[in-house]
């Protein structure tokens, strides 16, 4: 069976990484969708995002069965138009989750048929998210445990630039 893992990856993060690992021990493919979202401005291109994340999961040993799509529209139609039965969510503390059962359950609306699972993260990815790595990043912090090695040096002087 099929998921698919929906988010802004802006960048990958080694929680975003973990969840990745966890569904695809779980299920036979995880697809990795970066919505496209206008309304949100990001760091790295669509291009850039996809290309890390690619990188990051090309060290796994699942990586065969992990693939990067780059998607538009509603998150629950993409779902569907790649076959897949659910769409997988992280959630790191309560506010995760009051955002996460709303979208869920919307999601439900549109096509009760796909399920909406949500993992929790580790504790040690718990405080993790693309935004804390920007602003440590962005301020000359070590960023280097908190995104996949490989693309460790790519993020830092993508935000040393950007100063
Ligand atoms: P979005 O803008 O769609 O929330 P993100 O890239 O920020 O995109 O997150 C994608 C998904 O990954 C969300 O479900 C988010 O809760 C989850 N996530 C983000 N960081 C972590 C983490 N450190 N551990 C577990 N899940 C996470």
């Amino acid at each position: 069976m099929k998921v698919c893992y929906p988010g802004t990856f802006d960048p990958i993060t080694k929680g975003h990484l973990d969840i990745i690992q966890r569904a695809a021990a779980l299920y036979d493919e995880v697809v990795i969708l970066i919505m496209r979202n206008p309304g949100k401005r990001c760091l790295f291109s669509e291009t850039e995002r996809k290309m890390m994340i690619e990188l990051a999961v090309s060290s796994l040993a699942d990586r065969d069965r992990i693939s990067v799509q780059i998607g538009s529209g509603l998150t629950v139609e993409y779902a569907r138009s790649i076959q897949a039965c659910a769409i997988v969510r992280g959630i790191r503390a309560v506010s995760d989750y009051e955002y996460e059962l709303l979208t869920a359950t919307a999601n439900m609306y549109i096509n009760d048929k796909i399920e909406t699972l949500l993992l929790i993260a580790r504790p040690e990815y718990s405080f993790l998210s693309s935004s804390v790595v920007k602003e440590i990043g962005a301020n000359g912090g070590d960023i280097s445990g908190m995104v996949p090695k490989e693309i460790a040096d790519l993020v830092k002087t993508k935000l040393l630039e950007k100063k």
